[in-house]
């Protein structure tokens, strides 16, 4: 036996398997031709970052463009990150916000698809496989450097000013014999298992960045460690395996993995796999409140960084993603111009058009593109999202909405499914105030009528409306009711005639209608009245106008 294999079976001796073992199991993907296959791949933190959502997104739509496949695969070797129903929270939260899962895990605890497992710690006994094939090769050794031995390198490297780090001359135990790795183990000494590079600091890798485009880097001369002291391999290492196995044709991730790239390309070189493409996400920028820099969306300083905050408020999903979508494709915006109605998954997504540098996150933006997107929605969809929203968020509304859902439906159906809908509700955290004057529970009254009328004849208003008033559900008719009432009270009918003839009027119909509104919504601006009324009903408008009315008398 070669003295690599020797070591290989000091080392991993419980390793029976080979890579042929699993390069069979994992056969190549039949894809048509261009199809993409991509994933995220999280660890268990329970936190969902708007960066992962994002990249999440990217990911999901270069698929569907290319009719390729988007996976999840669960990153969890580093235990101590690891919270109870952390990849529920983090795949619940995906799916929540509509992006629609392939293959590998589709929920906290279930997997599908042919190349699983999809959880790191399960795949130890493959990672470690390719681990002893290495060794046996030469290209990878144990190293039994204590913290303090790596510690101590380091300051020496640092007193004389030269690069710090695992390589070169500095790998101390890059030569060492199956006999002394022996001894060690007898001893009792923990190891990892670190790559002998062969690259070196004077030679330039280039490669070419799907969203950056050429990017050129020494090469990495690092022997850096594959697996850890517990067996389990560093994310580097498990990459490599895991994204060769799966067939990933292009590793879409966050921008802080490019100074590792030269890492993975060169393990991709030596485990003989070919490397998928590359494509580095900028991060989701911010201006900073109090320097006004641009800087990177932190999870310490701010709320949007947290998916959960956009669930708490009650963003559709559909609205984020639509937004994010203007962040991440910038012809995006004129695509939706051109087809207002189609989903933005239809939209035929290039990772050339995003940006470079990383776009700002522009929370007014977000509020104008949820208004148009919960515009599109019809009563019952509105009405669905509010129960399910506030069942969790705001029970008082739950229990308004929920004690007569035929009634909710009516009062979000006002001035919705015509040409041009209102756009007042952006989040459904915006939904209580919004309708509150619908619920006697809620409702405010106010007496603040327009300044131009004195409060006698507001009263005067009131109270001959009261006399006439009877519901009508043509707004044309509702508003005749309004102007028969204006003559006698020296109000003109018309505002044109009003207008025409200042003097000799005390104020006009649309005066009238301002004290009506005010009496029976406690607002000034609201969507169209007559229907406000009609779904109030008859009884608890004469009420509001009533007791309005006796206000001003007093
Ligand atoms: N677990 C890594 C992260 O969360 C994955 C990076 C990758 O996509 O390769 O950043």
């Amino acid at each position: 036996m070669s003295e690599n294999r020797r070591m290989a079976e000091l080392l991993l001796p419980n390793i029976d398997k080979t890579p042929d073992y699993y390069e069979a199991l994992y056969p190549a993907r039949e894809l048509p031709e261009g199809a993409r296959v991509v994933r995220i791949a999280p660890s268990p933190t329970g936190y969902l970052h708007i960066g992962t959502l994002f990249t999440g997104m990217v990911n999901r739509i270069t698929a569907t463009t290319t009719g390729g496949i988007f996976f999840t695969r669960i990153e969890d070797t580093d235990k101590k990150r690891e919270v109870e129903g952390g990849i529920a929270d983090i795949i619940e939260g995906l799916k929540r916000f509509g992006i629609g899962i392939d293959e590998g895990f589709i929920s906290g605890t279930e997997e599908k698809g042919n190349y699983g497992p999809y959880k790191q710690s399960q795949r130890v006994e493959i990672y470690q496989t390719y681990v002893k094939d290495l060794i046996s090769r030469g290209l990878a050794y144990p190293c039994f450097c204590t913290e303090e031995e790596l510690a101590e390198t380091r300051e020496k490297q640092e007193a004389l000013k030269v690069r710090t780090g695992y390589h070169g001359e500095w790998a101390r135990h890059r030569d060492i014999t199956p006999d002394e790795a022996e001894k060690l183990i007898a001893e009792g000494k923990p190891f990892v298992v670190r790559l002998r590079s062969g690259g070196s600091e004077d030679r330039r890798i280039t490669f070419d960045d799907g969203i950056k485009g050429k990017i050129e880097m020494p090469e990495n001369d690092e022997d850096f460690v594959l697996l850890k002291s517990d067996g389990v391999p560093t994310y580097h290492f498990a990459h490599a395996i895991d994204d060769h196995l799966m067939h990933t044709t292009h590793v879409i991730r966050g921008d802080e993995w490019i100074s590792s790239t030269p890492k993975h390309i060169e393990l991709f070189r030596i485990l003989g796999f070919k490397a998928p493409k590359y494509a580095h996400v900028s991060p989701i920028m911010k201006t900073d409140d109090e320097t006004g820099a641009k800087r990177k969306i932190s999870k310490r300083k701010d709320p949007e960084a947290a998916v959960k905050y956009f669930i708490e408020q009650g963003f559709e999903g559909e609205s984020v993603m639509e937004y994010l979508m203007t962040i991440a494709a910038s012809d995006f915006e004129d695509w939706r111009r051109a087809n207002p109605t189609l989903p933005y998954r239809d939209f035929k997504f290039n990772l050339k058009r995003m940006s470079v540098s990383g776009a700002l996150f522009d929370g007014n933006k977000l509020l104008d593109v949820s208004k148009r997107v919960v515009s599109t929605m019809s009563s019952e969809q509105v009405v669905e999202a509010l129960l399910s929203w506030s069942r969790e968020y705001n029970e008082e509304f739950y229990k308004l909405l929920s004690a007569d859902v035929d009634y909710a439906k009516r009062v979000f159906a006002i001035d919705r499914d015509v040409p041009k809908p209102r756009k007042d509700i952006a989040k459904w955290s915006d939904a209580p105030e919004y309708c509150s004057y619908f619920f006697d529970e809620t409702f405010t009254p106010s007496y603040e009528m327009p300044e131009n009328l004195s409060d006698e004849l507001c009263a005067k208003i009131l109270r001959a409306y009261i006399a006439s008033y009877e519901p009508q559900e043509d707004r044309n008719e509702w508003f005749s009711g309004i102007k028969a009432i204006c003559p006698p009270l020296g109000l003109a009918a018309d505002t044109k005639e009003y207008k025409a003839n200042p003097e000799a009027y005390l104020g006009h119909s649309g005066d009238a209608s301002t004290v009506i509104r005010i009496a029976v919504t406690g607002r000034r601006n609201t969507p169209d009245l007559c229907s406000i009324m009609n779904v109030l009903g008859k009884e608890r408008c004469i009420e509001r106008l009533t007791a309005a009315a006796e206000h001003l008398e007093k």
